[in-house]
């Protein structure tokens, strides 16, 4: 079944950005998506697979280990050191799952049919190294939470149970989807996702009238339009690929680690979670723009993503960051020569200047004004009438009825966690 491209979703760059950031750099620690019904939220996040790059797996493995870096745990091994590859995998645990499918459980045929122990491994394993998608988060029973971020926090899974004892690894990249109408999420269970994001429908006339348009193209020929977009996700797919190679040359000034410091202070957010979380979202910012070096750029637009759902909170605050706030904390501090910008001021990574699908489209753009600009537009612009309007649609109205929330623990570091992965199709 073909899916709807990640890069004909309008607008929602912002959501775009952060499983882009989080596919360059796993220990981001994952987005949590925020947002009412047909948002595209889901469409998004399902399309993500399609262009993350393939990975490599060993033959004879269930757990997808890395022939080159194989489990040492792995129930499989030893593998050989050969394998081939596999398109990404997008793994979804459905909200009614019981425990032994995310977490897999003793194959009682095989256990008695041929009188040994066999484990068949549950949603965890498939996940690992791939993205494991939880839609309705908020409403996940509270023991499946409780597995799936023991096995979030250490990179693998250990399943206890009719007598068997295994242990595997599982680093996935988490996505949550909820709306939040439906129930808020356990404040522990929200810190643990590096980033959030708030979507909502845009509310300008021309850009929604576009969304429907591509909608009625693809359900009327899901092939062609697949097609159509396939060189502009092809692109995207290799930027991230390009992003992953050079992240770990990228730079972090000490200039730019403090500012983060002031930024997450001013904000009030507990623990140290979040000053990391921004530092590696920046790091892999810079690396998507194709910079070798962090610039204060990079550091407000990881902190709009990084902060919202840490930050001390008024129950009438609106959703995201305020931008003053955000320009007082970022300011260089008095008497210091700013370095605001990155030594090859260019902006926009890779490929230049791009049309190019997620053109990043973080230009300023803020928290609670998020204006999906419409640098998404397929390269080559024809199919469409993508270049919609000229203004930005308008802000969704802030919402009043977030209550304050009580951050919860900063500590902990979340465990690196592998990209990639496959859809299951
Ligand atoms: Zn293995």
């Amino acid at each position: 079944m073909l899916r709807f491209p990640f890069s004909a979703v309008l607008g929602q760059d912002e959501l775009r950005l952060a499983l882009i950031l989080n596919a360059i750099h796993p220990a981001v620690g994952g987005v949590l998506v925020r947002g009412e019904k047909g948002t595209a939220k889901s469409t998004m996040v399902r399309a993500l697979a399609a262009v993350l790059p393939e990975v490599e797996v060993a033959d004879d493995c269930r757990f997808s280990c890395d022939p080159a870096a194989p489990d040492p745990h792995c129930p499989d091994g030893p593998h050989a050191a050969d394998g081939g590859v596999r398109p990404a995998r997008l793994v979804e645990l459905p909200v009614g799952a019981s425990e032994d499918r995310l977490t897999g459980a003793l194959d009682l045929e095989r256990a008695l049919g041929r009188g040994e122990a066999a484990f068949q491994p549950g949603l965890l394993a498939a996940a690992h190294r791939g993205v494991l998608y939880v839609d309705e988060v908020n409403l996940l029973p509270d023991h499946l939470v409780d597995v799936l971020l023991d096995a979030a926090a250490m990179g693998e899974a250990h399943v206890e149970r009719d007598g068997v004892s295994v242990r595997h690894a599982a680093r996935f990249l988490l996505v949550g989807t909820m709306n939040p109408e439906e129930g808020e999420l356990r404040p522990q269970l929200l810190d643990r996702f590096g980033l959030t994001v708030d979507v909502a429908a845009s509310r300008e006339p021309k850009q929604r009238a576009e969304v429907v348009r591509r909608r009625l193209a693809f359900e009327a020929d899901p092939n062609a339009f697949c097609a159509h977009w396939a060189a502009t996700d092809d692109e995207v797919g290799a930027r991230i690929a390009a992003a992953r190679a050079a992240l770990g040359a990228v730079v972090l000034p000490d200039a730019e680690l403090e500012r983060i410091a002031r930024i997450c202070a001013a904000f009030e957010v507990d623990g140290m979670r979040a000053d990391l979380v921004t530092a590696r979202a920046a790091i892999a910012l810079a690396a998507w723009r194709g910079r070798t070096e962090v610039t204060a750029e990079e550091v407000r637009d990881a902190a709009r993503l990084a902060l919202p759902h840490r930050r001390r909170r008024n129950p009438f605050d609106a959703p995201g960051l305020d931008e003053q706030q955000l320009d007082d904390a970022s300011a260089d501090p008095e008497g210091e020569d700013p370095d605001g910008d990155g030594p090859d001021g260019g902006d926009d990574g890779p490929g230049g200047g791009d049309s190019g699908p997620s053109g990043n489209g973080n230009k300023g753009d803020s928290g609670n004004d998020p204006h999906p600009s419409h640098s998404d537009s397929p390269s080559d612009g024809d199919s469409g009438p993508t270049e919609a309007g000229p203004e930005a649609p308008s802000a969704p109205p802030p919402t009043q009825q977030q209550g304050a929330q009580q951050q919860g623990k900063g500590s902990g570091e979340k465990s690196a966690r592998s990209p990639n992965c496959a859809s299951r199709a």
